[in-house]
């Protein structure tokens, strides 16, 4: 037995709409996904009737409870007890206005302290950064997967979105941001013992690179890494910012551990390549991420897919794939970047804001990923600086 959009779609038929006829035959089921023991639902209250106001958000979450009973009593029939559900409330413009997660007890469930599901606090012994409003890791399973690149572009677009932001090459074995930013002819300046950042396309940054050199490589032991990880992070003179972007080094190992663990985070985002090895990697940050009570802010698959000169799409790596891995996990997703030439010579290039520009970016479909992507990590920041506190409850709401 296996439940099936059909199933849900059933389910969600017998759901009253509330100016009459049901969900389904009004049109406002616009999506349903359904992977193993987890399912996404995506609804438009208002449907064909532009005009009509959305609901209120309290409207919302009491038919985001009934979806949510009512998929749930369908995945039973199938004997799925402990199914995942996320309920997306949608208006015209396909924007998230409401979004509701659920496990195995339902969307309305609330975390407590007790909940042995509920993370464990970040170490007590991780710091912020004074003047840093969020600072926010990007890892990733394993290397080579763009997790510097998206690192950079998330920089980079929340500056042209009026933030301050700083971005910290954490990746101290292999930094590759004085390539990625453009950085070679500049030198590292030093005022009365503070590193003073580099200011190049809008961004504030600061890498090990400019501080030992780039041919030799960098052979740090675990308590030296933590230790230069640290100068960066503390003796730099980054001023106010509203996101410092933290570029880890890969995998799960104990520098990027250690590393995590020692600053205060908003979050983290999980870069991936859709294909399946990968995402058992990035299953595997995430759970590292967890385990240090860090909330996992959202799932990037990169290299998802490839546009040929033929126009057409072809899905190398198997398109989707870290998109249902972030379904099955729960996290939300903040996007898709396809497989893009223009985004590898701008970055390797030192030129990341030609990504931005359909004329240098070979188009506008990476632009518009890449602005996809800033506003979804933007929303996933404010839900969690609102949902930080003892108890906090799993129902989300965009
Ligand atoms: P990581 O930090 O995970 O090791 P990088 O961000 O350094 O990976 O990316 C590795 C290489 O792949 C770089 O040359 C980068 O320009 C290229 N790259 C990353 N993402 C893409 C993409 N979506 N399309 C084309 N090239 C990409």
């Amino acid at each position: 037995m296996a439940l099936t959009k059909e199933h849900i779609r059933e389910a969600l038929s017998a759901i009253a709409h509330p100016a009459g006829g049901d969900l389904v035959a009004r049109g406002c089921v616009l999506n349903i996904a359904v992977c193993d023991e987890h399912a996404s639902v995506r609804i438009c209250m208002t449907q064909g009737n532009p005009s009509e106001p959305q609901p209120s958000r309290d409207q919302l979450a009491k038919m985001g409870a009934l979806v949510d009973s009512m998929v749930r009593a369908a995945a039973k029939e199938q004997g799925i007890d402990a199914l995942g559900l996320i309920v997306d409330f949608v208006d015209h413009q396909g924007e998230v206005i409401m979004k509701l997660k659920g496990d195995a007890k339902g969307v309305a469930r609330q975390q407590n302290k007790d909940d042995p599901k509920t993370p464990t606090p970040q170490n007590n012994a991780a710091t912020g950064v004074p003047g840093v409003k969020h600072i926010i890791a990007v890892g990733a399973g394993k290397g080579g997967v763009g997790k510097t690149t998206v690192a950079v572009n998330l920089a980079i677009g929340l500056g042209r979105k009026g933030h301050a932001v700083g971005l910290l090459d954490g990746d101290i074995y292999g930094p590759s941001l004085p390539t990625m930013l453009g950085l070679h002819s500049v030198e590292q300046v030093v005022l009365e013992g503070a590193l003073q950042p580099f200011m190049a396309h809008g961004v504030k940054s600061i890498t090990m690179g400019k501080l030992v050199d780039a041919e030799k490589p960098l052979i740090w032991r675990g308590p030296m890494a933590h230790g230069a990880f640290h100068q960066l992070i503390e003796r730099t003179q980054w001023g106010e910012l509203d996101y410092l972007i933290i570029d880890l080094p890969p995998g799960t190992g104990d520098v990027p551990l250690t590393l995590a663990q020692s600053v205060q985070l908003t979050g983290a985002v999980v870069v991936c390549t859709p294909q399946r090895v990968a995402q058992d990697d990035a299953v595997r940050a995430s759970a590292m991420f967890e385990s240090l009570g860090v909330e996992v802010l959202g799932v990037v698959e990169n290299m998802s897919y490839f546009i040929g000169d033929d126009g057409k799409e072809y899905d190398i790596f198997g398109r989707g794939g870290a998109q249902q891995m972030a379904q099955r996990l729960n996290h939300p997703f903040l996007g898709a970047i396809p497989i893009n030439m223009a985004l590898r010579e701008n970055c390797d290039g030192g030129k990341p804001t030609h990504n931005f520009d359909s004329k240098t970016a070979g188009g506008e479909m990476l632009p518009k990923a890449l602005e996809t992507l800033v506003d979804q990590l933007e929303a996933q920041v404010m839900l969690a600086s609102m949902g930080k506190g003892s108890s906090k409850p799993t129902l989300t709401v965009s």
